[in-house]
């Protein structure tokens, strides 16, 4: 097993001509075609391009639910192109958070059970289980909400119940695929602002396929797809303006202890 950091360079993901070519009878799909991108950790980093351009196997490649055909994807240090169906397993269960469009929950589970099921199938300690999922439940605002299920709540509960699930297990990363794609937009930039408070909060790392443009205003970065490509990295407006203030900080910071006490 691949336990070795030698790869190890800072960054949360890394992917160097990364390749997947699904085969379809005697067709084949090129669905990414050499994607190389680098994500610094506790990036909230959004995912765009139109339908069929790769965004969700782009996710899927590096969430450990399928593997690329060439290409090599380093997440954390590692490469998992070199991880057998156990490691990849533990992968998913205990450091991804997936978010998805349809959200998954299981209808006859409370918010709460549905939050605290992930941690039982991880058999955490019944104290640290509750302890997680009653945080978690706060975190989205949901507190008062965790004995109701999924039918008693709004479009927009849901998803805070579905993104409250996807932090339980306090993943180093969240994949979010079109989690806005079906609310109305005041509910969606409520769960943009959770998304980026979270990422800044808990020094996660966001990686969310989107059409939606009002992410614009919540992402560190916003990578382009196209025919299986990056074609176009973007910093976002909103982001080049919070990046300059951290600066401006750190330079009264260092001026601060440069004075002798
Ligand atoms: P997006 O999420 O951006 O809409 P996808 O990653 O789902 O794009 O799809 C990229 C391309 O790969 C599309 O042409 C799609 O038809 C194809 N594709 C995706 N999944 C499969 C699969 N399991 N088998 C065959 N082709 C697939
Ligand atoms: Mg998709």
């Amino acid at each position: 097993m691949s336990g070795s950091n030698s790869h190890h360079n800072g960054y949360a993901i890394e992917t160097v001509d990364l390749r997947r070519i699904y085969k379809l009878g005697d067709q084949e799909v090129h669905a990414l075609r050499g994607i190389n991108l680098q994500i610094a950790s506790g990036q909230f980093v959004a995912l765009k391009g139109r339908s069929g351009s790769g965004k969700t196997t782009l996710l899927n490649c590096l969430s450990g639910l399928d593997q690329p055909t060439d290409g090599s994807a380093i997440l954390f240090g590692e490469e998992i192109g070199s991880w057998n169906e156990r490691k990849l397993t533990a992968w998913r269960r205990e450091q991804v958070g997936f978010i998805f469009q349809s959200l998954g929950l299981l209808p006859a589970l409370s918010a709460y059970e549905n939050v605290e099921l992930i941690l039982r199938m991880n058999k955490v300690r019944a104290k640290e289980r509750h302890t997680a999922t009653t945080e978690c439940l706060a975190l989205v605002g949901l507190t008062k909400w965790a004995d109701h299920r999924p039918y008693e709540m709004s479009g927009g509960q849901q998803q805070r119940v579905a993104i409250a699930r996807a932090l339980a297990n306090s993943p180093k990363l969240i994949i979010a695929d079109e989690p806005t794609g079906e609310l109305d937009s005041k509910t969606g930039r409520e769960i943009l602002s959770l998304f980026k408070r979270i990422v800044r909060e808990r020094n996660m790392t966001m990686l969310m396929a989107t059409h939606d443009s009002l992410v614009d205003d919540y992402v560190d970065q916003i990578l382009h797809l196209q025919d299986g490509q990056i074609h176009r990295i973007e910093i976002p407006e909103a982001a080049r303006l919070e990046q300059e203030q951290p600066t401006i900080v750190s330079a009264v910071e260092a001026l601060s202890e440069e004075v002798p006490a």
